[in-house]
């Protein structure tokens, strides 16, 4: 007898070759019914003997197409009627047609196999896609996802191309962006005045010019990158001198995983993660020796590796025989990477050669992602490119919400329902276009997702321009929240936690409720509020930003807090390479707090010791002292640390240094080797914060940790606590799919607003 089944299917589920999908798993069974796009996902209604729909319902979700993400999947009997067939039909008229909008993913085997194909009538063509693959999110311009609505408006399909778009058994129905040689986009190469190189393949050209040692701006999906041949010392210092970029590690493109795994070690979670649809950069271990200058990356046991996912990219990679390609984004420095093939001449034609551009428009630029690989699972350092704009999804509903994030690595929130979509990465807001590109996000983001924030929440730092942004708007609630509460709300909310839970909160910089700079915190926290519960003692930071980018600031401010200028006699190497001027101003604004605010910032403990270990006085990006104090680790499994004081200050507990600065000067006089002092701070860290978790737990009961901040992109540091925790009892959550530091800091200020609104 047979049965009807209506099945209501919710997530990303339009724009992903779900309906055909649907269609051959009905028609293989000879089932008859209709599939049809709704508001909240697909309806479909399918019809036939009741083991045949057993099995289609059993099939459906374990097979369904790579983009999709099914999170609802609701299944109702209904009435049998006379249908004879599966039809796919259009939507009611009038019905709000709206889903989630999938990311831009690398190009599907098939597509792979068939671009190298010379039978295939897309043989090279840099432009193949289908259902599976190809570019979404970077070229829709409005809703509903379709052809008109994106850059691909502009290239009427030719009539092969519209054939296969109309059939709903070909893997090219309904794939907005299809094209072909006929009817697509197409490749060009210019020099860097913007002329039109004349030459039979472009692609070739420019590769020729990249084994030359040029430097080539290449139009990928997201936005442009700056190329040079990897392998080539002369081109990856060329390019380190044009960017102005001094020692920051490059990423690297490779062919394939074995080129990866000749560079660096590749295991298994780290294959799997190189290999993703989403293609982003993996952070992987060098290999010693290997083929890759130490140029690429300097100082780092690290190399950002990824694999081509643009079909131009495999062509120029396969086809020019790179062995590697730094392909780092195109951009001067902080700004924003370029998308538009004029902008990208007129910003970036003094440090590229060539410009192999394409006249397929970028509609918002997205860079690409970087992520770890770490005890087989995988944490974003950076989430952007194939995982925006896939939200993370909450566990109850909540009002709409946009919280504009903090100032460095800035991200953007918005809350609909139970999905927060947190933006791609928009960059360092003191620079003026990527502040540009954070108002052209929200109101890009706000449109296509359909938002409309009741609320909007900003950090408390008064400066941040993203605070004097939100602090602008009118006719929505404001709600500002504090820097750490939100790290540790996004640890929170990712992991579906309730309740309140122990939260370390380890950066640089967040503006505390004092006034003062924290950093070092461990805070009560649930969504509604917080308290500290610990922090670092507050020591001045000489010069404020400029204690930043020049960590000896910070080592001579300890020193001096601890040991008054009875440290200036110290017979340590540290002492001994102070410039003396220099010094005495910086003891003089110490002593006349004169732009010196006080700070319990974890990430400047991190300098201080680095510069007193010898590690770096000064640094040429963000945190470098504090990752190659890191990367300076002895591979020794020594447990032993230096200690800190735990003092008690009312309710709360303040971290005390002057034992670690005691014991770091003893070995520093007794020549201890840096690698024995950097595991012994590293461990002496992870001790202290296991015992401060044990006060707390003694005095409040509580036994759930989420770690959070910028700290924690500290490997050592990380799996240490998270182990030593988890070994003392305490339930342990980090981040996994966002990013620790301030890029996943708008979730949590997102999620705490939501909260604010019932207090109201
Ligand atoms: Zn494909
Ligand atoms: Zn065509
Ligand atoms: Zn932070």
């Amino acid at each position: 007898m047979d049965v009807r089944r209506q099945i209501e299917v919710s997530g990303i589920v339009q724009g992903v070759g779900f309906r055909p999908y649907i269609y051959r798993l009905a028609t293989t069974r000879k089932l008859s019914g209709t599939i049809r796009n709704t508001s909240a996902g697909v309806t479909i209604e399918i019809q036939g003997p009741q083991e045949a729909v057993e099995d289609f319902l059993t099939c459906l979700p374990a097979e369904a197409p790579p983009l999709s993400r099914i999170t609802g999947f609701v299944v109702h009997d209904v009435a049998c009627n006379g249908d004879a067939d599966f039809r796919i039909v259009h939507s009611h008229a009038g019905e709000e047609v709206r889903t989630l909008i999938s990311p831009d993913v690398a190009i599907c085997n098939d597509c792979l196999r068939e671009l190298f194909d010379p039978g295939d009538r897309r043989y090279r063509y840099p432009f193949i896609n289908c259902t599976n693959c190809g570019p979404r999110f970077t070229i829709v311009r409005d809703i509903p996802y379709d052809r008109p609505s994106t850059s691909m408006a502009v290239f009427p399909m030719c009539p092969e191309c519209q054939a296969e778009y109309d059939d709903p058994l070909n893997r090219r129905f309904h794939a907005q962006p299809n094209a072909c040689w006929k009817c697509g986009p197409h490749v060009e190469l210019w020099d860097r005045f913007g002329r039109k190189v004349n030459c039979r393949d472009p692609i070739a050209e420019a590769a020729s010019a990249l084994h030359a040692g040029s430097i080539v701006a290449v139009k990928g999906l997201g936005g442009f990158h700056l190329a040079a041949d990897a392998i080539s010392r002369a081109a990856v210092s060329l390019l380190r001198l044009r960017k102005r970029r001094v020692e920051k590690p490059f990423a690297i493109m490779v062919p394939d995983v074995a080129a990866a795994e000749d560079a660096c070690e590749v295991d298994d979670a780290a294959r799997r993660a190189l290999e993703s649809i989403q293609r982003p950069i993996v952070l992987l271990p060098k290999r010693i020796p290997n083929s890759i200058p130490e140029g690429v990356a300097p100082f780092n046991r690290y190399l950002g590796v990824f694999l081509p996912y643009a079909p131009l990219h495999y062509l120029l990679l396969r086809e020019g025989g790179f062995k590697a390609l730094v392909m780092t984004s195109g951009n001067l420095s902080e700004e924003p990477i370029a998308i538009d093939n004029h902008e990208a001449i007129t910003r970036l034609g003094a440090l590229a050669d060539y410009f192999l551009v394409h006249n397929r428009d970028i509609l918002l630029r997205c860079d690409d992602s970087v992520v770890r690989v770490s005890s087989g699972t995988t944490q974003q350092l950076r989430r952007s490119r194939g995982f925006v704009p896939v939200p993370v999804f909450l566990k109850d509903a909540q009002p709409s919400v946009l919280a504009v994030g903090g100032e460095l690595k800035n991200t953007i929130c918005l809350i609909k329902r139970n999905h927060a979509f947190l933006s791609q990465h928009i960059g360092d807001l003191e620079n003026a276009e990527s502040y540009r590109f954070f108002g052209e996000a929200i109101e890009h983001l706000k449109r296509i997702l359909e938002i409309q924030p009741e609320i909007v929440a900003y950090d408390l730092h008064p400066d941040y321009f993203s605070t004097k942004w939100a602090r602008k708007q009118s006719g929505t609630k404001l709600v500002g929240v504090q820097h750490h509460h939100a790290h540790v709300a996004s640890c929170m909310a990712e992991n579906h936690i309730d309740g309140q839970v122990i939260g370390f909160a380890l950066d640089g910089t967040g503006y505390g409720t004092d006034g003062h700079i924290w950093g070092g915190e461990v805070l009560l926290a649930d969504y509604c509020g917080f308290k500290r519960a610990a922090h670092f003692e507050y020591v001045p930071l000489p010069g404020g930003a400029a204690a930043i980018r020049e960590p000896w600031r910070m080592a001579v401010s300890y020193l001096a807090y601890h040991f008054g200028k009875e440290f200036l006699g110290f017979g340590i190497p540290f002492v001994r390479q102070l410039d003396t001027p220099k010094t005495n101003l910086i003891l003089r604004m110490i002593e006349q707090r004169i732009n010196s605010p006080l700070t319990s910032s974890c990430g400047r403990l991190f300098d201080a010791v680095a510069a007193l270990a010898g590690v770096r006085q000064e640094v040429n990006y963000e945190a470098q002292a504090a990752i190659e104090l890191e990367m300076a680790i002895s591979a020794s499994n020594g447990q032993n640390g230096y200690s800190f004081d735990i003092l008690p200050d009312g309710e709360s507990w303040i971290i005390g240094t002057r034992p670690l600065f005691a014991a770091i000067i003893s070995d520093l006089t007794k020549k201890t080797p840096l690698a024995d002092i950097s595991r012994r701070f590293h461990n002496g860290l992870v001790q202290v914060f296991v015992r401060i978790a044990e006060l707390v737990r003694k005095k409040t009961a509580l036994r759930r940790v989420c770690l959070s901040g910028g700290t924690f992109n500290n490997v050592y540091l990380a799996q240490q606590l998270e182990s030593r925790l988890t070994e003392a009892g305490f339930e342990v959550f980090i981040h996994h799919e966002v990013p620790t530091g301030d890029g996943g800091l708008s979730l949590g200020q997102a999620v705490i607003a939501t909260v604010s609104i019932s207090h109201t």
